[in-house]
């Protein structure tokens, strides 16, 4: 089975500092559901892993989490798109909970919902360190992508070893799919 794994906000959607509270302002980025169609139509599985302490700030409800995430369901599927599951953090960096990247929690949960090792090349796509030390930790091969977050990310550095950078998760996908080292699992 072959497995990649997306950070959510500033991957297939906009980004925004005031966090995404609601439907309405889940925007995709352009070319990123198309990109998870072209995964999927080369079989991959496609899940997303998101830390969304705005639930644990009180910014938004885990129902209107749910709605927001029913709208990129729909959306992908408009595009030809599958997203497998979605697992989220809801908690702050206080309840210091094993879930919220940087910490390998969800990744963990991933392996073991798909019964598979992240070791030998599953992909992890992210624009913030934190998803990439995360997915790192857990045995990702860990991709930057330089929209949402990801420009200012690359411009602090310390990104873990054998980070590859691109413009964003089209550009990634393009790169997986041409590449011709294996990546299945
Ligand atoms: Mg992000
Ligand atoms: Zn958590």
């Amino acid at each position: 089975m072959k497995l990649i794994i997306l950070d959510r906000d500033g991957v297939i959607n906009q980004d925004s500092d005031a966090f995404i509270k609601s439907p309405d302002e889940w925007i995709p980025i352009k070319g990123s559901l198309e990109a998870i169609a072209r995964l999927n139509q080369a079989g991959y599985r496609v899940v997303v892993a998101t830390n969304q302490s705005g639930v644990a700030r009180g910014l938004f409800d885990i129902k209107t989490l749910n709605a927001i995430h029913q709208k990129m369901h729909n959306a992908a599927q408009q595009a030809g798109a599958d997203i497998d599951a979605v697992f989220f953090c809801p908690h702050s960096a206080d309840d210091n909970c094993d879930c919220r990247k940087p910490k390998p929690g969800m990744f963990h949960e991933i392996a073991k919902r798909f019964n598979i090792s992240l070791r030998g090349g599953v992909a992890t796509v992210g624009d913030s360190l934190r998803d990439l030390q995360a997915g790192y930790v857990a045995g990702c091969a860990p991709y930057l992508v330089l929209t949402g977050k990801g420009e200012k990310t690359q411009a602090k550095g310390g990104l873990p070893p054998g980070t590859l950078v691109f413009p964003d998760l089209s550009a990634v996908v393009d790169f997986i799919l041409k590449s011709p080292v294996g990546v299945s699992v």
